[in-house]
């Protein structure tokens, strides 16, 4: 799933080929056929994000994303490329085309509502003004777990399954820890690395969450051009530090990896 590194991935990529130009826009699929008719031959003045909501403004008028699980948009140099049917949204300009498929929202916001959906969500650990503590004050009188609550993007915004295991076994956290029960340092450590493991992705466009020394010879080979993580998705396997088998469980609906040595 997209989580935040990928949308602000994604904002750079618009900003750098739309922004301050007028695009075309027109949903092929037929879903977004008004929305597109409003913002069509109009100049994107912002592209912003926060956690993993993207926004294009056209003035007033704001076009929210949210790709959820299955979302994605393919954005290249015009070469004439005709779009796919499924395409929510086709925005262009004389040099670049962007189709958005499959998104769980595609729609127009007023600025109200913006800046509800904005102040619903949670501290970005993407943002250099984001405030950690917003995210302390939730979760140190939470009954929830702190596995739970890294996922829920009114506590911190962007933060997926991947993002949810990784920084929790690199602070040596276990995930059934309930928030009011967390220590503030391993809050601390969380959101430290969570900013860290952001950026890196976010920078790359790939989850890149481990160090070198930690991975086997054949990834170091590959490292680079794959993706790798401590315990997401490596159910089975040996943990790369104490060689422990990673579990899964299912939390909130979502598996959740974890090593039960590392993160007791
Ligand atoms: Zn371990």
């Amino acid at each position: 799933m997209p989580e935040g590194h990928s949308i602000r991935h994604l904002a750079t990529v618009h900003s750098y080929g739309f922004l301050g130009t007028t695009v075309q826009a027109s949903s092929p699929q037929g879903r977004f056929a008004e929305g597109a008719a409003l913002i069509n031959n109009r100049t994107m003045t912002d592209v912003t994000c926060k956690g993993k909501h993207l926004f294009f403004h056209f003035d007033h008028d704001i076009v929210h994303v949210h790709l959820g699980l299955y979302g994605w948009f393919t954005t290249r140099k015009n070469k004439g490329q005709d779009a796919k049917e499924s395409t929510r949204l086709r925005i262009t300009n004389k040099d670049y085309t962007s189709d958005l498929v499959g998104p769980t929202a595609c729609e127009v916001f007023d600025n109200q509502r913006y800046l509800a959906k904005i102040n619903s969500l949670g501290p970005d650990p993407l943002k250099t003004d984001a405030d950690a503590e917003e995210a302390w004050n939730k979760i140190k009188k939470s009954k929830k777990t702190i596995g739970q609550l890294l996922m829920d993007q009114s506590v911190i915004a962007g933060i997926g399954n991947v993002y949810r295991a990784e920084p929790l076994f690199l602070s040596s956290q276990s995930p059934f820890v309930l928030g009011k029960e967390l220590h503030r340092g391993k809050f601390d450590s969380l959101w430290r690395d969570s900013v860290r493991l952001l950026q890196v992705g976010a920078e790359d466009g790939k989850i890149k969450t481990v160090a070198e020394h930690h991975l086997t010879n054949d990834e170091v080979k590959l490292h680079g051009c794959t993706q790798t993580s401590y315990v997401y998705k490596r159910t089975g396997n040996p943990c790369r530090v104490c060689s422990s088998a990673v579990q899964a469980d299912d939390m909130g609906g979502r598996t959740l990896y974890w090593c039960p040595n590392c993160q007791r």
